[in-house]
């Protein structure tokens, strides 16, 4: 079968890897639309701290059962996505059905070869999601990024009439607007440093944005409209957004970090307005199975506006031209698909 192989740092091209050979208990898949997100740019770019080469990556995507056996509960031709964490299953996490928490948790595509950028993967059948009529197409291959956005609600607590910011307008953040919006959020604002995102924004029908200039964030974001937050998402998670959160959140806000620390980097608080203000510093990171029944809920929908978020979609062998669109014309894209299934 055609995959994208990673064999290095930025050393990568669309070769001829052996099909994935069924197991008891598995299930193969034809892949029909891959997500391109930043965790596999960081893997290309050999900035993962967690991938192995050589590796195919691709973990966002949906596809229709081509083997399975014949007891179980999905049939060939089903269309599915998965639940693409998997842990150790001895571990007290993995015990207590939180493999997400699993000290040795692998992703597909991510952590472990066998991912998504290619015709064929072979899954477990309990990692198996079924997915609804409506999102068999190009759309189902936003339930995982949206899984992320659910969980990160979820971390959040968010509550009916809340006002909530956005630093970092991405796919995630992009997603995390839409959820916030479906899960009765009063005030939602968006900030970000590409220009071009106000329009994204407003086709999404969000009319707060707020374009971050290179000067003092904090002070911008204060003074923001739909201010102070009770909840800010940060994104991007680097001091300067951090501090930004931490200045516009009304006193016992929910600062929600979601960052995926690419380096060791430590990073500092301002403890004089986090303590006066009764701050709550929240981590969100992966997500439960249970995340991906309410993103794939969210979407079927039409909570979320696939066809905003999807901006350009690539055949497999053309896997180094949708690279570089997102690379070299960010504010140009949003959500960048392969489609494995056509030449
Ligand atoms: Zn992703
Ligand atoms: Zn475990």
């Amino acid at each position: 079968m055609k995959a994208l192989l990673v064999r290095g740092p930025n050393d990568f091209s669309v070769v001829d890897r052996p099909d994935p050979v069924p197991a008891t208990g598995t299930a193969i898949l034809r892949i029909h639309y891959t997500g391109i997100c930043a965790t596999d740019i960081a893997t290309i770019a050999g900035q993962s701290t967690v991938a192995r080469f050589p590796m195919t990556p691709g973990h966002e995507f949906i596809a229709q059962i081509e083997k399975i056996e014949e007891d179980s509960e999905f049939r060939v031709g089903d269309w599915v996505t998965i639940y693409p964490t998997e842990g150790c299953g001895t571990c007290s996490a993995c015990r207590e059905g939180h493999p997400n928490h699993c000290p040795d948790f692998k992703v597909w595509g991510v952590s472990r070869d066998g991912g998504a950028f290619a015709e064929r993967m072979v899954v477990p059948v309990k990692q198996l999601l079924p997915v609804p009529e409506r999102l068999r197409n190009s759309a189902g291959a936003l339930i995982e990024p949206t899984a992320v956005a659910v969980h990160a609600l979820r971390r959040a607590r968010l509550e009916t009439g809340q006002r909530v910011a956005i630093i970092g307008i991405g796919s995630i953040g992009l997603l995390i607007a839409q959820a916030a919006r479906a899960g009765g959020a009063a005030q939602v604002t968006l900030v970000d440093r590409l220009p071009g995102r106000r329009a994204t924004a407003e086709a999404l029908g969000f009319s707060d944005f707020m374009l971050a200039s290179n000067g003092n964030l904090a002070n911008e974001l204060s003074q923001a409209p739909g201010g102070p937050f009770d909840i800010v998402f940060d994104t991007v998670g680097i001091p300067a957004t951090l501090e930004a959160a931490i200045a516009s959140l009304r006193i016992t806000g929910y600062l929600v970090a979601l960052a995926f620390p690419h380096g060791d980097e430590s990073l500092t608080l301002p403890y004089r307005m986090f303590y006066r203000k009764e701050l709550s510093l929240i981590l969100s990171r992966n997500y439960a199975r249970d995340d991906f029944i309410e993103a794939t809920r969210l979407l079927d929908s039409g909570a979320i506006a696939s066809d905003v978020m999807i901006t350009g979609s690539f055949p497999l062998s053309r896997f180094a031209l949708a690279l570089d669109a997102l690379r070299q014309q960010p504010a140009d894209h949003i959500k960048v698909l392969i489609n494995p299934s056509i030449e």
